[in-house]
């Protein structure tokens, strides 16, 4: 079969999307055309979940028979390079001949994908120019050096943009692109408020009706001390008072609601998360911080994410949610906080061990398992010393 692939990051998907895919269904007489929204780009920061970018896309779809959508994107943890995804493709039907569907820009951007040489060798690639002839040299250029096949579609080109759509959204313009954005898209966008992020106080304000008078100052105190952490180590104040603030946020949720949100965001879970609602809080939460804050940056959701059972090679800001968790000024749980309150202002990475050590002791002191991240961390950490 000759499958199209769309690539994109789909945030959101547009009509000049389909377009394209569609001018490629047409002109290379495609069987179908197969839409690939990615996972984690390491290109593109703050892009909504994969989860919405996911079902938008399949709502774009939907209406064509000969368009697919595949999510083995989304699916694979860590960041998305699609020489991965190619060669997952091609063990499933090596007989196939794929065909990718590119814009110009992306054109002059393929040679810095990672191993571009095998992308070249394997994928006919089917560009929807601008109609200018730089992109026609470059192609030239890029089809002497690495050997590669690139074919222009015959269509006519929209002037569409992920950005310029979701600027509109931002401002809640939706006139301005009802003709740009399938109509169950920007419905979806609407109904789940995709693009909107909550401000700080209105996210106070909803902590402090939701979560119990002791969690909310435990909160309160884990942002008190984070925000001090963040200016002392040159970290993002914003992002440290946003994942601080959100950290407990899915403290409350059954276990069951935890199990349903957090398989909406592809999450595999370890056996013990499964079954413990003191680990899965820190993914439901992230979740949370999506679905209900419309929090979108990939560190706040790593910090909330990890703020548990901390993870190897934290950033900074990971290490200031995990440390300000245990030690803000409303927790008495040990005689050691005072010191530990002094002595990370000049050595987080050693209040970060001696506080893995505490959780580990506590965790085993009562006769529970504990998570296996959090004893890898504190190998990591000790073994880095
Ligand atoms: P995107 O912004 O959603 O765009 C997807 C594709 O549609 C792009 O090729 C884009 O071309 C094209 N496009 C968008 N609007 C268009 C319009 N109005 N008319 C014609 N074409 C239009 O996705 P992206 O972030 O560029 O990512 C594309 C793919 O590249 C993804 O699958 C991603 O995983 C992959 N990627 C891989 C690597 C790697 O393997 N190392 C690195 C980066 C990206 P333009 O670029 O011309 O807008």
């Amino acid at each position: 079969m000759k499958i199209g692939i769309m690539g994109g990051t789909f945030n959101p998907i547009h009509n000049g999307h389909i377009h394209i895919a569609k001018a490629a269904f047409d002109d290379a007489k495609l069987d179908k055309v197969l839409f690939l929204p990615t996972g984690v780009s390491y290109m593109k920061q703050g892009v909504v979940p994969s989860f919405h970018r996911f079902n938008m896309t399949k709502l774009a779809i939907e209406d064509y028979e000969y368009f697919d959508i595949s999510d083995i994107e989304v699916k694979r943890p860590g960041f998305t390079y699609t020489k991965d995804t190619i060669e997952e493709l091609k063990a499933i039907n090596p007989e196939d001949e794929l065909y990718y569907i590119i814009g110009t820009d992306t054109l002059y951007m393929i040679e810095k994908w990672y191993e571009p040489q095998y992308l070249f060798s394997n994928l006919i690639f089917l560009v929807a120019d601008r109609g200018d002839e730089n992109s026609k040299l470059k192609a030239k250029e890029l089809s002497e050096r690495f050997n590669a096949s690139i074919s222009f579609l015959n269509c006519d080109f929209l002037d569409i943009s992920s950005t310029y759509v979701r600027e509109k959204i931002v401002n809640k313009e939706y006139d301005a692109i009802a003709s740009m954005v399938p109509e169950k898209v920007l419905d979806y966008i609407k109904t789940n408020r995709i693009y909107d992020e909550l401000s700080i106080p209105e996210i106070i304000r909803i902590l402090k009706e939701e979560l119990p008078e002791k969690r909310f100052y435990h909160t309160i105190g884990v942002r008190d001390m984070a925000v001090s952490l963040a200016k002392k180590y040159g970290v993002d104040i914003n992002k440290a008072e946003i994942a601080a603030l959100l950290h407990d946020c899915a403290k409350y949720m059954s276990l069951d609601n935890m199990h349903a949100i957090c398989n909406r965001y592809f999450f595999n879970l370890t056996s013990l998360e499964a079954v413990n609602e003191g680990l899965l809080h820190s993914k439901a939460g992230a979740c949370l911080a999506v679905e209900k804050y419309g929090i979108k940056d990939q560190e706040i959701l790593d910090a909330i994410i990890y703020h548990t059972t901390g993870r190897p090679g934290m950033n900074t800001l990971e290490k200031i949610i995990y440390i300000s968790d245990f030690i803000e000024i409303n927790r008495k749980h040990s005689p050691k906080l005072p010191e530990y309150r002094k002595r990370v202002f000049y050595d987080l990475d050693s209040v970060l061990i001696d506080v893995l050590y505490d959780c580990i002791y506590h965790v085993k002191s009562v006769g529970h398992d504990i998570d296996s991240k959090t004893e890898e961390t504190f190998k990591y950490y000790t073994n880095k010393k």
